[in-house]
């Protein structure tokens, strides 16, 4: 205990000294297994001294810390905080990003006439889906970001699970647009403003890229 209390003081002297250092190099340095190593930068991280970054480790300071992103999302306009924002990608080049899955849905509508894939995640294992295949519930009391809330599942089955618990309706990609989209005309004192010319689209309309 008293060795891996040294050695943590250590490995932080070493680090304001060279900037960065990988587990290999400390192993050595130590001559003690990665292993050991690794039970120190891990307790290190968690205290906030460290961070690791592409195999290296860094010192937790301000010049290390990731640039926050400013940007605001197309149609609502607040920042995106999400770390996996929505995402759509525009004739295979252009990517843009929407606070959430309710704007996401709303951005469709800009690029109705083009190619889009889109990627989403999983609102319960947060893994990447495809956002055209994806199950949405709609307008359920559960809101982490705009109202009415769409929140993006994988499966049919999880999603109904879900708006069991908080309501809402399960629906497929584009029912989950065009539901959006009509409520917002309804509804125009709700957090996003709508395009002036509404486009409702059907499934057959979407192109999907290859
Ligand atoms: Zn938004
Ligand atoms: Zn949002």
């Amino acid at each position: 205990m008293e060795n891996n209390i040294n050695r943590k003081k250590e490995i932080l002297r070493i680090l304001q000294e060279r900037g960065e250092v990988t587990v290999k190099e400390l192993s050595h340095i130590f001559n003690v297994s990665e292993m050991t190593i690794y039970r120190d930068v891990r307790e290190l991280e968690k205290e906030g001294e460290i961070k690791r970054k592409h195999g290296s480790i860094l010192l937790n300071t301000v010049e290390n810390k990731e640039p926050v992103s400013l940007k605001s999302c197309p149609v609502c306009s607040k920042p995106i905080t999400r770390s996996h924002p929505y995402k759509i990608i525009v004739e295979n080049i252009k990517v843009v990003e929407a606070c959430c899955e309710h704007c996401g849905l709303m951005l469709h509508q800009r690029y109705a006439d083009k190619s889009v894939y889109a990627l989403t995640f999983d609102f319960i294992s947060e893994k990447p889906i495809n956002a055209l295949d994806a199950w949405y519930v709609v307008g359920s009391s559960a809101i982490p970001c705009c109202s009415p809330s769409v929140i993006p599942f994988t499966n049919k089955e999880d999603a109904e699970k879900f708006a069991k618990g908080f309501g809402g309706k399960v629906l497929n990609f584009i029912d989950a647009y065009n539901e959006i989209i009509n409520r917002m005309n309804i509804n125009i004192k709700s957090c996003c403003s709508t395009e002036s010319q509404p486009t409702t689209f059907k499934l057959s309309d979407i192109k999907k890229l290859k």
